[in-house]
């Protein structure tokens, strides 16, 4: 079955780098027969420019019609100006939200060629391979009551309501355990169940429907806090781990950091699956738009790249596919092939589309 993709390169080096993703789809359409409907559009700062909006409701509309959206990056110093709500980062957070997408994958891989990318020490990260998975639409972030109050006595009070319910966590809680399923099998869950009420839901819904349907799967409960300290005493300890919104956004970052290279992070974001079990997704790099690069034809594309792998695996069911992608990148990498941002100190490094290139001579030599 064809299927739909919406690529939207966005600002900075956002078009640069889905460029090079372009060409690797070309290739698995050419050389593997995938079938793909690829179309692009506007969104961010050039939309804004163009339209008056970072989020065009027509862009919005294809978005939702795509099996899948291939995000590059938005924002820049050019729009730091404008209104709160037209910025090119309000046009991501508006995807985001209209396609419902409440799950949030982020791996955190290093690859033994950019093991000493890393602050940690190689023996602690090598072949470190984890999937931290965040809630993204609920907690802290949008309970309510929020805001900032006067009080009687002259002090002004802030105030922030973390809240879940039994149907929000279940469905993060399904995506974790059906994600172990096609990894290691572990999940770790993490909140603050000794001080927190909505911690303390979150690890009885999350035990009850282990219980009731994922029994094959090894689950474990950590509080957040010990998490973040075991992440850089043994991160390999982990395969899944599952958390709020809140905590997710502090140990996400924290995972990255341990792979060292930014460049080389991709991302998924997923909706509820539909009635034919298919679920709306927006796959991205994590980095931003890197103004201090873009138009220099520098970036790393590896993130842009290993993101359509992730596309394949968790949107269209194409394993094989996927994993061939991954291993072009490392033997890209196994090669000595380097961007500037994951070179060594006097390594000889390549540009964007050379390094786009070396990828599709890989995927050549796999096949
Ligand atoms: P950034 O990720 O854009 O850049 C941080 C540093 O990493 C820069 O020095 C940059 O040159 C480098 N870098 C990032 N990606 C790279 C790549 N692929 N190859 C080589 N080097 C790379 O973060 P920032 O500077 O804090 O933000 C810049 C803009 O991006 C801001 O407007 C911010 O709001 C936006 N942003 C967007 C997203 C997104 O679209 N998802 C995410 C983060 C930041």
């Amino acid at each position: 079955m064809t299927k739909k993709i919406l690529i939207l390169p966005g600002d900075g080096i956002g078009p640069e780098v889905m460029g090079e993703v372009r060409r690797v789809l070309d290739w698995f359409q050419q050389k593997r027969g995938l079938k793909m409907d690829i179309a692009e559009d506007i969104v961010g700062g050039i939309a804004f420019d163009k339209n008056g909006t970072p989020l065009a409701a027509e862009t919005l509309a294809k978005a939702q019609d795509a099996d899948a959206v291939l995000l590059g990056a938005v924002g820049g110093p050019k729009w730091a100006s404008v209104a709160y709500d037209k910025r090119p980062e309000a046009g991501l957070l508006a995807l985001r939200k209209e396609l419902g997408l409440f799950a949030n994958l982020r791996p955190a891989i290093v690859f033994d060629a950019l093991i000493d990318a890393s602050t940690l020490k190689a023996d602690v990260v090598r072949g470190l391979d984890i999937m931290i998975l965040r809630e993204l639409t609920g907690g802290v972030y949008f309970g309510e009551p929020r805001g900032i109050f006067d009080m009687p006595d002259g002090q002004r009070r802030g105030i922030n309501t973390q809240v879940y319910t039994t149907s929000e966590i279940h469905r993060i809680a399904r995506v974790a355990f059906e994600l172990a399923r096609q990894r290691r099998n572990k999940v770790c869950s993490c909140e603050k169940a000794n001080v927190m009420e909505s911690g303390l839901l979150w690890r009885e819904e999350v035990t009850k429907l282990h219980a009731a349907e994922f029994k094959d799967v090894e689950l474990t409960h950590m509080y957040a806090d010990n998490c973040a300290m075991q992440l850089l005493r043994a991160p390999s300890q982990f395969d899944v781990i599952l958390t709020d919104n809140l905590f997710g956004d502090v140990l996400s970052d924290e995972a990255a950091m341990l792979t060292g290279s930014l460049g080389m992070l991709p991302s998924a974001s997923l909706g509820a699956p539909d009635a034919k079990g298919q679920r709306k997704a927006m796959y991205e790099p994590i980095h931003g738009s890197a103004p201090d690069i873009a138009g220099k034809g520098v970036a790393n594309p590896l993130a842009s790249i290993l993101s359509a792998a992730m596309m394949f695996r968790y949107s269209f069911g194409w394993a094989a596919e996927a994993d061939q992608l991954e291993t072009a990148v490392k033997n890209v990498l196994n090669a000595g092939i380097r961007t500037a941002d994951i070179a060594a100190k006097g390594q000889k490094t390549v540009g964007t589309v050379a390094m786009g290139d070396a990828v599709i001579e890989a995927l050549n030599r796999l096949s």
